[in-house]
Protein backbone atom coordinates (compact mmCIF):
# COMPACT_ATOMS: atom_id res chain seq x y z
CA UNK A 1 0.00 0.00 0.00
CA UNK A 2 1.35 3.35 -1.03
CA UNK A 3 -0.78 6.77 0.24
CA UNK A 4 -0.36 10.13 0.97
CA UNK A 5 -0.57 11.67 4.65
CA UNK A 6 -1.00 14.86 6.06
CA UNK A 7 2.01 15.62 8.14
CA UNK A 8 1.17 18.54 9.93
CA UNK A 9 -1.70 21.68 9.01
CA UNK A 10 -0.40 23.89 6.51
CA UNK A 11 -0.04 27.87 7.19
CA UNK A 12 -1.52 29.49 4.22
CA UNK A 13 -0.38 27.79 0.78
CA UNK A 14 0.29 24.02 1.57
CA UNK A 15 3.90 23.30 0.90
CA UNK A 16 5.52 19.70 0.26
CA UNK A 17 6.51 19.24 4.15
CA UNK A 18 2.54 19.12 4.80
CA UNK A 19 2.36 15.68 3.36
CA UNK A 20 4.02 12.66 4.09
CA UNK A 21 4.44 9.25 2.01
CA UNK A 22 3.91 5.99 3.77
CA UNK A 23 4.04 2.40 2.92
CA UNK A 24 2.22 -0.49 4.49
CA UNK A 25 0.67 -3.86 4.16
CA UNK A 26 -2.69 -4.38 1.67
CA UNK A 27 -5.53 -3.99 3.60
CA UNK A 28 -8.00 -6.61 4.08
CA UNK A 29 -11.76 -6.31 3.07
CA UNK A 30 -14.29 -7.09 5.87
CA UNK A 31 -17.42 -8.46 5.65
CA UNK A 32 -19.75 -6.44 2.64
CA UNK A 33 -16.38 -4.74 1.78
CA UNK A 34 -13.77 -4.93 -1.28
CA UNK A 35 -10.32 -4.11 -1.80
CA UNK A 36 -9.69 -1.62 -4.53
CA UNK A 37 -6.36 -1.23 -6.97
CA UNK A 38 -6.50 2.33 -7.59
CA UNK A 39 -5.95 3.83 -10.71
CA UNK A 40 -6.43 7.75 -10.39
CA UNK A 41 -7.76 9.85 -7.63
CA UNK A 42 -8.80 13.19 -8.21
CA UNK A 43 -7.35 16.55 -6.85
CA UNK A 44 -9.51 19.08 -5.96
CA UNK A 45 -9.81 22.40 -4.27
CA UNK A 46 -11.88 22.06 -1.82
CA UNK A 47 -9.14 19.22 -0.31
CA UNK A 48 -7.05 22.28 0.62
CA UNK A 49 -10.18 22.91 3.27
CA UNK A 50 -9.61 19.63 4.70
CA UNK A 51 -6.43 20.08 5.87
CA UNK A 52 -7.34 22.86 8.10
CA UNK A 53 -8.74 22.46 11.37
CA UNK A 54 -11.26 24.74 11.50
CA UNK A 55 -15.30 23.92 11.47
CA UNK A 56 -16.39 23.94 7.81
CA UNK A 57 -19.61 21.53 6.26
CA UNK A 58 -16.70 18.44 6.11
CA UNK A 59 -14.87 16.89 8.54
CA UNK A 60 -11.12 18.35 9.00
CA UNK A 61 -8.31 15.24 7.57
CA UNK A 62 -6.52 13.84 11.36
CA UNK A 63 -3.07 14.11 11.48
CA UNK A 64 -1.17 11.00 10.05
CA UNK A 65 -4.36 10.02 7.96
CA UNK A 66 -4.54 9.86 4.33
CA UNK A 67 -5.65 12.74 2.21
CA UNK A 68 -9.30 12.48 1.22
CA UNK A 69 -10.51 11.86 -2.97
CA UNK A 70 -12.23 10.26 -4.86
CA UNK A 71 -10.98 7.92 -6.82
CA UNK A 72 -11.04 5.03 -9.61
CA UNK A 73 -9.59 1.78 -10.13
CA UNK A 74 -10.85 -2.31 -10.34
CA UNK A 75 -12.17 -4.79 -7.60
CA UNK A 76 -9.13 -6.61 -6.42
CA UNK A 77 -10.86 -8.64 -3.95
CA UNK A 78 -14.67 -8.87 -2.67
CA UNK A 79 -16.59 -9.73 0.41
CA UNK A 80 -19.71 -8.24 -0.85
CA UNK A 81 -22.63 -10.23 -2.29
CA UNK A 82 -23.11 -8.99 -6.66
CA UNK A 83 -19.47 -7.17 -6.00
CA UNK A 84 -17.50 -9.00 -8.42
CA UNK A 85 -13.54 -8.97 -8.61
CA UNK A 86 -12.73 -6.87 -11.79
CA UNK A 87 -15.32 -4.32 -11.66
CA UNK A 88 -14.35 -1.01 -12.28
CA UNK A 89 -15.50 1.26 -9.62
CA UNK A 90 -15.52 4.59 -8.28
CA UNK A 91 -15.66 5.67 -4.42
CA UNK A 92 -13.59 7.70 -1.72
CA UNK A 93 -10.28 5.80 -1.77
CA UNK A 94 -8.15 8.59 -0.87
CA UNK A 95 -4.99 9.41 -1.95
CA UNK A 96 -3.46 5.97 -2.31
CA UNK A 97 -2.72 2.90 -4.46
CA UNK A 98 -5.53 1.10 -2.76
CA UNK A 99 -8.49 1.32 -0.38
CA UNK A 100 -10.85 -0.96 1.65
CA UNK A 101 -14.52 0.79 1.40
CA UNK A 102 -17.92 -0.97 2.18
CA UNK A 103 -19.45 -2.07 -1.36
CA UNK A 104 -22.44 0.41 -0.56
CA UNK A 105 -19.81 2.96 -1.09
CA UNK A 106 -18.49 1.83 -4.31
CA UNK A 107 -20.33 2.89 -8.07
CA UNK A 108 -19.70 0.85 -10.80
CA UNK A 109 -18.25 3.00 -13.45
CA UNK A 110 -20.78 2.67 -16.55
CA UNK A 111 -19.58 0.75 -19.79
CA UNK A 112 -18.38 3.52 -22.77
CA UNK A 113 -17.64 6.12 -20.09
CA UNK A 114 -13.92 6.78 -19.63
CA UNK A 115 -12.90 6.10 -16.20
CA UNK A 116 -11.62 9.39 -15.41
CA UNK A 117 -14.78 11.29 -16.50
CA UNK A 118 -16.31 10.48 -13.17
CA UNK A 119 -13.88 12.68 -11.54
CA UNK A 120 -14.47 15.68 -13.76
CA UNK A 121 -16.94 16.12 -16.82
CA UNK A 122 -19.20 13.78 -15.56
CA UNK A 123 -18.76 13.45 -11.32
CA UNK A 124 -18.64 16.08 -8.75
CA UNK A 125 -16.75 18.97 -10.23
CA UNK A 126 -19.30 18.87 -13.89
CA UNK A 127 -22.50 18.24 -11.45
CA UNK A 128 -21.43 21.72 -9.82
CA UNK A 129 -20.99 23.72 -12.36
CA UNK A 130 -24.49 22.35 -14.39
CA UNK A 131 -26.52 23.07 -10.92
CA UNK A 132 -24.83 26.46 -9.55
CA UNK A 133 -25.19 27.71 -13.47
CA UNK A 134 -29.24 26.53 -14.40
CA UNK A 135 -30.67 26.65 -10.44
CA UNK A 136 -29.10 29.97 -9.29
CA UNK A 137 -27.32 31.78 -12.76
CA UNK A 138 -30.59 31.17 -13.91
CA UNK A 139 -29.54 31.86 -17.20
CA UNK A 140 -31.72 33.84 -19.98
CA UNK A 141 -30.82 34.49 -23.93
CA UNK A 142 -28.86 37.00 -24.78
CA UNK A 143 -27.27 37.86 -21.02
CA UNK A 144 -23.61 37.62 -20.35
CA UNK A 145 -21.65 35.01 -18.25
CA UNK A 146 -18.10 35.26 -16.38
CA UNK A 147 -16.83 32.84 -14.77
CA UNK A 148 -12.78 32.60 -13.59
CA UNK A 149 -10.87 29.59 -13.45
CA UNK A 150 -12.37 28.94 -16.48
CA UNK A 151 -10.45 25.81 -18.51
CA UNK A 152 -10.98 24.27 -14.95
CA UNK A 153 -14.03 21.18 -14.23
CA UNK A 154 -16.59 23.48 -12.69
CA UNK A 155 -15.61 27.10 -15.48
CA UNK A 156 -15.64 24.82 -18.65
CA UNK A 157 -18.96 23.66 -18.02
CA UNK A 158 -20.61 26.22 -16.98
CA UNK A 159 -19.17 28.47 -19.93
CA UNK A 160 -20.09 25.56 -22.34
CA UNK A 161 -23.13 24.67 -21.21
CA UNK A 162 -24.55 28.78 -20.61
CA UNK A 163 -22.85 29.13 -24.42
CA UNK A 164 -25.36 26.54 -25.93
CA UNK A 165 -28.18 28.22 -23.90
CA UNK A 166 -27.55 31.37 -26.09
CA UNK A 167 -25.27 33.57 -23.62
CA UNK A 168 -22.21 35.42 -23.63
CA UNK A 169 -19.63 33.98 -22.43
CA UNK A 170 -16.57 35.28 -20.70
CA UNK A 171 -13.78 33.67 -19.88
CA UNK A 172 -11.34 34.39 -16.72
CA UNK A 173 -7.80 32.39 -16.71
CA UNK A 174 -4.43 32.38 -15.50
CA UNK A 175 -2.24 32.93 -19.13
CA UNK A 176 -2.32 33.28 -22.76
CA UNK A 177 -2.63 29.35 -23.20
CA UNK A 178 -5.37 28.93 -21.08
CA UNK A 179 -6.97 31.84 -22.54
CA UNK A 180 -6.59 30.13 -25.60
CA UNK A 181 -8.05 26.92 -24.50
CA UNK A 182 -10.70 28.98 -23.39
CA UNK A 183 -11.65 30.29 -26.62
CA UNK A 184 -10.87 27.34 -28.70
CA UNK A 185 -11.89 24.55 -26.80
CA UNK A 186 -14.82 25.69 -24.08
CA UNK A 187 -16.02 28.06 -27.14
CA UNK A 188 -16.09 31.09 -24.87
CA UNK A 189 -16.85 34.63 -26.95
CA UNK A 190 -13.49 36.21 -24.97
CA UNK A 191 -11.32 35.21 -22.62
CA UNK A 192 -9.09 37.55 -20.29
CA UNK A 193 -5.80 36.46 -18.35
CA UNK A 194 -5.97 37.99 -15.12
CA UNK A 195 -2.12 37.27 -14.53
CA UNK A 196 -1.35 39.90 -17.33
CA UNK A 197 -3.57 42.68 -14.85
CA UNK A 198 -1.74 43.85 -11.49
CA UNK A 199 -5.01 45.08 -10.34
CA UNK A 200 -9.17 44.77 -9.94
CA UNK A 201 -9.33 48.11 -12.00
CA UNK A 202 -7.28 46.83 -14.57
CA UNK A 203 -8.79 43.81 -14.69
CA UNK A 204 -11.96 45.44 -14.73
CA UNK A 205 -10.99 47.51 -17.28
CA UNK A 206 -10.33 44.40 -19.83
CA UNK A 207 -13.82 42.81 -18.51
CA UNK A 208 -15.69 46.07 -19.37
CA UNK A 209 -14.72 45.77 -22.86
CA UNK A 210 -15.35 42.14 -23.16
CA UNK A 211 -18.86 42.85 -21.64
CA UNK A 212 -20.09 45.79 -23.37
CA UNK A 213 -23.45 44.95 -22.21
CA UNK A 214 -22.16 44.65 -18.54
CA UNK A 215 -22.90 41.06 -16.55
CA UNK A 216 -25.89 38.95 -15.87
CA UNK A 217 -23.86 36.43 -14.01
CA UNK A 218 -20.91 36.11 -12.21
CA UNK A 219 -20.16 32.46 -11.74
CA UNK A 220 -18.58 32.98 -8.91
CA UNK A 221 -15.02 30.37 -8.34
CA UNK A 222 -12.32 32.21 -7.09
CA UNK A 223 -12.80 35.74 -4.73
CA UNK A 224 -9.80 37.88 -4.62
CA UNK A 225 -9.20 40.64 -7.37
CA UNK A 226 -11.42 38.79 -10.11
CA UNK A 227 -14.80 39.23 -7.95
CA UNK A 228 -13.39 42.65 -6.77
CA UNK A 229 -13.23 43.47 -10.67
CA UNK A 230 -16.94 42.21 -11.92
CA UNK A 231 -18.87 43.77 -8.96
CA UNK A 232 -18.99 46.94 -10.31
CA UNK A 233 -19.87 45.34 -13.60
CA UNK A 234 -22.84 43.94 -12.48
CA UNK A 235 -26.26 44.58 -14.43
CA UNK A 236 -29.38 45.05 -12.16
CA UNK A 237 -31.04 42.09 -11.13
CA UNK A 238 -27.78 40.23 -11.65
CA UNK A 239 -27.31 36.51 -9.83
CA UNK A 240 -23.88 35.12 -8.67
CA UNK A 241 -23.54 31.67 -7.77
CA UNK A 242 -21.01 31.32 -5.09
CA UNK A 243 -19.23 28.15 -5.76
CA UNK A 244 -15.64 28.89 -4.61
CA UNK A 245 -13.05 31.14 -4.01
CA UNK A 246 -9.89 29.29 -4.56
CA UNK A 247 -7.89 32.88 -4.31
CA UNK A 248 -8.43 32.70 -0.91
CA UNK A 249 -7.95 29.36 0.19
CA UNK A 250 -3.71 29.79 1.12
CA UNK A 251 -4.84 33.53 2.61
CA UNK A 252 -1.87 34.50 0.21
CA UNK A 253 -4.12 37.05 -1.25
CA UNK A 254 -4.81 40.58 0.92
CA UNK A 255 -7.34 42.61 -0.73
CA UNK A 256 -6.72 45.76 1.80
CA UNK A 257 -10.33 47.31 2.64
CA UNK A 258 -11.92 47.72 -0.97
CA UNK A 259 -14.18 44.66 -0.61
CA UNK A 260 -16.40 46.07 1.64
CA UNK A 261 -17.11 48.62 -1.13
CA UNK A 262 -17.19 46.56 -3.91
CA UNK A 263 -19.92 44.10 -2.00
CA UNK A 264 -22.06 47.41 -1.93
CA UNK A 265 -22.80 46.54 -5.73
CA UNK A 266 -24.57 43.75 -3.96
CA UNK A 267 -26.81 45.62 -2.13
CA UNK A 268 -27.67 48.63 -4.97
CA UNK A 269 -27.92 46.28 -7.74
CA UNK A 270 -30.27 43.81 -6.20
CA UNK A 271 -27.79 41.09 -6.92
CA UNK A 272 -29.15 37.73 -5.63
CA UNK A 273 -26.20 36.50 -4.28
CA UNK A 274 -26.07 32.73 -3.24
CA UNK A 275 -23.91 30.16 -2.03
CA UNK A 276 -23.92 26.45 -2.31
CA UNK A 277 -22.46 23.26 -1.34
CA UNK A 278 -22.92 20.53 -4.21
CA UNK A 279 -23.60 17.93 -1.29
CA UNK A 280 -26.63 19.18 -0.87
CA UNK A 281 -27.57 18.25 -4.30
CA UNK A 282 -26.54 15.36 -4.83
CA UNK A 283 -30.09 14.33 -5.39
CA UNK A 284 -29.78 15.93 -8.81
CA UNK A 285 -26.82 13.78 -10.31
CA UNK A 286 -29.25 11.32 -12.69
CA UNK A 287 -30.70 14.67 -14.20
CA UNK A 288 -27.44 16.32 -14.49
CA UNK A 289 -26.29 12.83 -16.56
CA UNK A 290 -29.21 12.62 -18.59
CA UNK A 291 -28.61 16.15 -19.77
CA UNK A 292 -24.92 16.72 -19.59
CA UNK A 293 -24.03 12.50 -20.74
CA UNK A 294 -24.95 12.43 -24.06
CA UNK A 295 -23.45 15.42 -24.94
CA UNK A 296 -20.15 14.30 -23.35
CA UNK A 297 -20.89 10.99 -25.77
CA UNK A 298 -21.72 13.10 -28.94
CA UNK A 299 -18.27 15.40 -28.19
CA UNK A 300 -20.55 18.50 -27.64
CA UNK A 301 -18.86 19.25 -24.36
CA UNK A 302 -15.27 19.27 -24.28
CA UNK A 303 -13.16 18.19 -21.35
CA UNK A 304 -9.31 18.21 -20.79
CA UNK A 305 -7.35 16.88 -18.04
CA UNK A 306 -3.96 17.45 -16.47
CA UNK A 307 -2.42 13.84 -15.39
CA UNK A 308 0.56 13.71 -12.53
CA UNK A 309 2.06 10.45 -13.19
CA UNK A 310 2.62 8.32 -9.94
CA UNK A 311 1.25 9.09 -6.35
CA UNK A 312 4.36 10.50 -5.19
CA UNK A 313 3.43 13.46 -7.08
CA UNK A 314 0.35 14.16 -5.57
CA UNK A 315 1.29 16.45 -2.77
CA UNK A 316 3.15 19.05 -5.75
CA UNK A 317 0.18 18.65 -8.14
CA UNK A 318 -2.10 19.45 -5.78
CA UNK A 319 -0.12 22.70 -4.15
CA UNK A 320 0.51 23.69 -8.02
CA UNK A 321 -3.33 23.81 -8.82
CA UNK A 322 -4.05 25.69 -6.29
CA UNK A 323 -2.05 28.54 -7.75
CA UNK A 324 -3.06 27.75 -11.19
CA UNK A 325 -0.33 25.25 -12.27
CA UNK A 326 -3.08 22.81 -13.54
CA UNK A 327 -4.99 22.92 -16.89
CA UNK A 328 -8.14 21.01 -17.07
CA UNK A 329 -9.03 18.53 -14.18
CA UNK A 330 -6.12 17.73 -12.15
CA UNK A 331 -6.16 13.76 -11.60
CA UNK A 332 -2.96 12.07 -10.54
CA UNK A 333 -2.16 8.21 -12.36
CA UNK A 334 -1.03 5.87 -8.94
P1 LIG B 1 -9.66 24.11 -11.15
O1 LIG B 1 -9.22 22.85 -11.79
O2 LIG B 1 -10.17 25.20 -12.03
O3 LIG B 1 -8.39 24.62 -10.29
C1 LIG B 1 -8.35 25.81 -9.60
C2 LIG B 1 -8.03 27.00 -10.53
O4 LIG B 1 -8.24 28.21 -9.82
C3 LIG B 1 -6.57 27.12 -10.96
O5 LIG B 1 -6.24 26.26 -12.03
C4 LIG B 1 -6.49 28.59 -11.36
O6 LIG B 1 -6.87 28.73 -12.72
C5 LIG B 1 -7.58 29.24 -10.50
N1 LIG B 1 -6.98 30.18 -9.54
C6 LIG B 1 -6.16 29.90 -8.50
N2 LIG B 1 -5.80 31.01 -7.86
C7 LIG B 1 -6.40 32.05 -8.53
C8 LIG B 1 -6.40 33.46 -8.35
N3 LIG B 1 -5.70 34.06 -7.39
N4 LIG B 1 -7.16 34.22 -9.19
C9 LIG B 1 -7.85 33.65 -10.18
N5 LIG B 1 -7.88 32.31 -10.40
C10 LIG B 1 -7.16 31.52 -9.59
O7 LIG B 1 -10.74 23.85 -9.99
P2 LIG B 1 -12.26 23.30 -10.03
O8 LIG B 1 -12.87 23.54 -11.37
O9 LIG B 1 -12.27 21.93 -9.48
O10 LIG B 1 -12.98 24.26 -8.93
C11 LIG B 1 -13.30 25.61 -9.22
C12 LIG B 1 -13.92 26.27 -7.98
O11 LIG B 1 -15.14 25.61 -7.65
C13 LIG B 1 -13.05 26.19 -6.71
O12 LIG B 1 -13.15 27.41 -6.00
C14 LIG B 1 -13.69 25.07 -5.93
O13 LIG B 1 -13.43 25.17 -4.56
C15 LIG B 1 -15.14 25.29 -6.27
N6 LIG B 1 -16.02 24.12 -6.04
C16 LIG B 1 -17.11 24.28 -5.22
C17 LIG B 1 -18.01 23.27 -5.02
C18 LIG B 1 -19.23 23.51 -4.17
O14 LIG B 1 -19.89 22.56 -3.78
N7 LIG B 1 -19.56 24.75 -3.86
C19 LIG B 1 -17.79 21.94 -5.61
C20 LIG B 1 -16.64 21.88 -6.51
C21 LIG B 1 -15.78 22.94 -6.70
P3 LIG B 1 -6.20 29.89 -13.64
O15 LIG B 1 -4.77 29.48 -13.85
O16 LIG B 1 -7.01 29.87 -14.88
O17 LIG B 1 -6.33 31.16 -12.87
Amino acid sequence: LRRIALARRPKGAPVAEDFSFETGALPEPGDGEALVEVTHFSLDPYMRGRMDDAKSYAEPVAIGATMTAQGVGRVLASRAEGLTEGTLVTGMTGWASHAVLPATDLTPVPDGVEPTAVLGVLGMPGLTGWYGLHEIGQPQRGETLVVAAATGPVGSMVGQLAKAAGLRTVAVAGGAEKCAMARDVYGFDAAIDHRAHDDAKSLRGALAEAAPDGVDIYFENVGGKVLEAVLPLMNTHGRMPVCGMVAWYGGAEDTGDRLPAAWRSVLVKRLKVQGFIIMDHWDRMPDFLSDVGPRVAKGEIAWREDVAEGIERAPEAFIAMLKGGNTGKQVVRV
